[in-house]
């Protein structure tokens, strides 16, 4: 079969923190279009990854590519003009403006409008536009004017999740969309994860194996820093080095 087109690549990728070594050789391919979970007991090195796969680390050594091009040199708003975005673990969100205040301020950032201080009504109205497809893509159409310090913890990852949206990204990054909810918020999460998912790549970092089960295409297991096993999630599961390490544990 044809080697699938990948989105988003790690080649020997080294991040060590003064002699510790948290990333140690990670290869690791992301195919275009498909979803992507990162698993790994705590400590493994997943969220280290997520930083040096958005920039937001530097590697020390190694490489990564996003569409071919190389992007650890780049500074992580650059990284996300050529379309990876990610959500974070820590809340984005600013509680004291609106559901969709809040995305109609990412909507201009991080990259700004030529004149911020003038803009064109008919501009404003296009963002307006945006904004509210946005808010019905990640189910809170319903609630635009809502405080977004009055939402549920739910509701605040999906707000998360719609700020990362705005970017219109090729490629997002959840780091543990599902963390911190009830049975009811997962299930949410889940079919939000796979309407964001329509026509783009998206990688996430998981804790939840029902929720690994349930979405991801493709999963890579980490262990001490490096990849024990990358591959379809029915064939990973069956890995005996990957039953070892989770009875294991
Ligand atoms: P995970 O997300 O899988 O729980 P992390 O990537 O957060 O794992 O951490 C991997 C290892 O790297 C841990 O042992 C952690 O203590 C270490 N580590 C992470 N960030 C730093 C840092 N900034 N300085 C030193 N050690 C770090």
């Amino acid at each position: 079969a044809p080697a699938p087109p990948v989105a988003l690549e790690a080649r020997g990728l080294v991040k060590d923190f003064r002699g510790f070594r948290a990333t140690n050789d990670v290869n690791l391919q992301i195919h275009d279009g498909e979803i992507h979970a990162i698993i790994g007991p705590n400590g493994a090195g997943k969220t280290t990854l997520f930083n040096l796969l958005s920039g937001f680390l530097k590697p020390t050594a190694g490489e990564v590519r996003l569409f071919g091009e190389r992007v650890d040199t780049l500074r992580p708003y650059e990284i996300v003009r050529r379309g990876l975005s990610r959500s974070f673990q820590i809340s984005s969100v600013f509680p004291t403006l609106s559901v969709r205040e809040n995305v109609l301020v990412a909507l201009q950032s991080p990259t700004p409008l030529p004149h911020r201080f003038w803009v064109p009504l008919s501009r404003l109205e296009s963002l307006g536009a945006r904004a509210d497809a946005i808010l019905a893509d990640v189910g809170l159409g319903g609630m635009p004017e809502r405080l977004a310090a009055d939402l549920s913890h739910g509701e605040k990852r999906q707000l998360e999740i719609g700020i990362s949206m705005t970017q219109d990204p090729r490629v997002l990054l959840l780091d543990e969309p599902t963390s911190g909810m009830g049975s009811e918020g997962i299930a949410r999460v889940i079919a939000l994860v796979r309407q964001v998912a329509r026509g783009r790549t998206v990688v996430l970092v998981e804790h939840n194996m029902s929720v690994v089960a349930e979405l991801a295409d493709r999963i890579t297991v980490l262990q001490y820093g490096s990849v024990l096993a990358s591959g379809r999630y029915e064939d990973v599961r069956r890995d005996p080095r990957v039953i070892e390490a989770y009875l294991g544990d």
